[in-house]
């Protein structure tokens, strides 16, 4: 699929652990990076500074659903389940019949 111009939600719900212009340390999740403009564009697309997570990524209907809204919604699941505390516990998804924990 085609990004979605000026939906951004991929620039605000996950967090970015590499610099960036104004976040030297990154960007928390759920956080507008400061690089977005008031319209939702990247104000540092094709320059050296854009972190290359940004550069790598594709958009796609898993992740970018139908909207802004749902791709917000999803990326902050995504967000929560890739913490290291949730890494660690039992598998997001359990045999047929296996018991809760
Ligand atoms: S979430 Fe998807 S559609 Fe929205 S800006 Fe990112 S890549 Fe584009
Ligand atoms: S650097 Fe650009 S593409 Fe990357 S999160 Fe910031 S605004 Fe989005």
């Amino acid at each position: 699929m085609e990004c979605r111009i000026g939906c951004a939600a991929c620039c605000i719900a996950p967090s970015i652990s590499s610099p960036i212009p104004g976040m030297a340390d990154g960007k928390p999740a759920g956080v507008r990076c400061p690089q977005l403009t008031a319209d939702n564009l990247c104000r540092i697309f094709g320059r050296a500074e854009r972190p290359p997570v940004c550069m790598s990524l594709r958009a796609n209907e898993e992740m970018c659903g139908s909207s802004a809204d749902e791709a917000l919604e999803r990326l902050a699941e995504w967000e929560q389940l890739t913490q290291p505390e949730n890494k660690s516990k039992e598998p997001l998804i359990r045999p047929c019949g296996a018991p809760s924990p």
